[in-house]
């Protein structure tokens, strides 16, 4: 299962991280805000599969 953050850096823009090495730069921290919980959401869902098909 992924966790995934953001960081907001200096110049306003913003970082979405995860734990599991995933991660995205963003124009600004709403962005990247949408991104790690599409990120953490998909992750879920893949992991899901996995267990159902194998
Ligand atoms: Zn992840």
């Amino acid at each position: 299962m992924c966790y995934a953050d953001t960081a907001t850096n200096a110049d306003g823009t913003a970082t979405a991280f995860c734990y599991c090495g995933w991660q995205q730069e963003h124009a600004t921290p709403d962005a990247a805000d949408h991104a790690a919980e599409t990120h953490q959401r998909d992750a879920d869902a893949a992991e899901a599969e996995f267990a159902a098909t194998h």
